[in-house]
């Protein structure tokens, strides 16, 4: 096997959002600090095209640790301090904020958002190396070795470890890296998923709906969100379903629980069946004044029989009830979270690094940032605010490291 190994000052380990904002940082803080991206495809930052629908929904002008899980606690003062606005005014991109605060790039194009970084890390001299897969970080004699499995080795002085995780993709090993470092690690999640339920959800696959949204266990509600539902095969999704995934931290026992009519007061509801059910219509169309027709239907065929025969007419009492009671808690058991491909992001990942400069407890030097750490965001942009601030914190913490250490040296001599 061959070996060959060069020497950095910093060596980023993944070129995606937060592993270019770490470089450039480290760059910004130091030009006379040698800087290294290692990127195991061919090209770098390709999951940021596919963010936003293409358009990258970047960050989020409500910002604060309320809109995060997993340890977000702990590094509040990283996630709220920073202004992503000012971040990418200082790469050359404009960005504006939609009517619920959500940031775009003014193209619209995710494009220009990668474009932006790779100009600005190609301007300050960063040396990027893709085709390296990093399955290895030790230090010894006071240098971090970064190795590949082909045999290519990295020297460097500190290392940010920006690899994300399994989300959005067939297949992705991160053991391999991650247990060399010997940092606590909580097991990922896939998460911003759609959930798979036990019902048989197909004839309404391809509905959207609005309802107000709970995630119950053991008759608890965990959380709960409103918004768009849409129905896939067998499963249903839409941001309010995803945001609630993040919630989700077994394999069973979770429910779903819809308000199909947020907004319409009981006294509205009674009024509107009253008056349909006096109309000739069949019973499975009584609902089709409030909710798609497949949605409608569906639920009025889960309270009674026959409901494509009977006219609304023949409704009995209880079954009216029925109804009205589902309309107010449709509940559906959650078989399983969707997989891993289809996340947006994954709950878990490294623990307990330090809360100002997000460093490593085990290594002396070793950094972290993005979604490799144990921090996850609702959908609206505060995924990658997570991945920019992140970043650029690690990149400046190696930086000063490296600065301490000449210090250090030069106060012994
Ligand atoms: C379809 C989709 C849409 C999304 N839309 C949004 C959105 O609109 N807004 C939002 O806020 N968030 C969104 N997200 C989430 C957001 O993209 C991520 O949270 C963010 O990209 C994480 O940045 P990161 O740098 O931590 O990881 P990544 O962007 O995943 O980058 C990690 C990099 O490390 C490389 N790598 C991994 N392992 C190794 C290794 N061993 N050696 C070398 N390189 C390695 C990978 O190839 C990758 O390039 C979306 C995610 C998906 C999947």
């Amino acid at each position: 096997m061959q070996s060959t190994y060069k020497k950095y000052d910093v060596c980023v380990i993944g070129a995606g959002a937060s592993g270019l904002c770490a470089a450039i940082a480290a760059k910004r803080s130091d030009p006379d600090v040698s800087v290294v991206m290692l990127e195991e495809k061919d090209r770098v930052g390709q999951k940021i095209l596919a963010t936003g629908n293409g358009r990258c929904n970047l960050s989020n002008s409500h910002m604060d640790i309320s809109h995060y899980g997993g340890e977000a606690d702990r590094y509040s003062k990283i996630i709220e301090n920073a202004s992503d606005e000012e971040f990418f005014r200082s790469l050359s991109l404009i960005v504006y904020e939609d009517q619920d605060g959500r940031m775009y790039p003014y193209s619209n194009q995710a494009a220009s958002v990668l474009n932006a970084l790779l100009r600005t890390a190609d301007s300050l001299g960063i040396d990027t190396e893709c085709g390296f897969r990093v399955d290895g970080v030790k230090k010894e004699k006071g240098r971090i070795i970064v190795s590949a499995d082909n045999g290519r080795e990295v020297f460097a002085s500190t290392v940010v470890i920006a690899i994300g995780t399994p989300a959005g993709k067939y297949k992705y090993d991160m053991q391999p890296l991650l247990t060399t470092t010997g940092d606590e690690l909580v097991a990922f999640r896939p998460a911003l998923v759609p959930m798979y339920v036990t019902q048989d959800v197909r004839q309404m696959k391809g509905a959207r709906f609005k309802a107000d949204v709970c995630l119950v266990k053991d008759g608890m509600v965990v959380a709960e969100e409103n918004g768009e539902v849409q129905v896939g095969d067998g499963y249903l999704g839409g941001i309010c379903i995803m945001n609630l995934s993040r919630f989700v931290k077994e394999d069973s026992g979770y429910e779903l629980t819809f308000d199909m009519a947020p907004g319409v007061t009981d006294r509205e509801l009674d009024e509107y069946i009253e008056k349909i059910v006096k109309e000739p219509v069949k019973i499975s169309d009584v609902l089709s004044g409030l909710l798609p027709k497949r949605v409608g239907e569906e639920l009025i065929r889960s309270c009674c029989d026959d409901p494509f025969k009977r006219m609304a007419e023949s409704l009995t009492h209880e079954e009216k009830k029925k109804i009205s009671e589902k309309l107010r808690g449709w509940t559906f058991s959650v078989r399983s979270l969707g997989p891993v491909n289809l996340a947006q992001i994954s709950t878990g990942g490294v623990c307990g690094l330090d809360a100002d400069t997000l460093a490593s407890p085990s290594i002396d030097g070793l950094f972290y940032c993005g979604e490799v750490v144990n921090v996850d965001g609702e959908c609206g942009g505060y995924n990658l605010h997570w991945a920019w601030t992140s970043g650029s914190t690690a990149g400046r913490s190696a930086v000063d490291f490296l600065h301490n250490k000449r210090l250090e040296i030069t106060d012994e001599i």
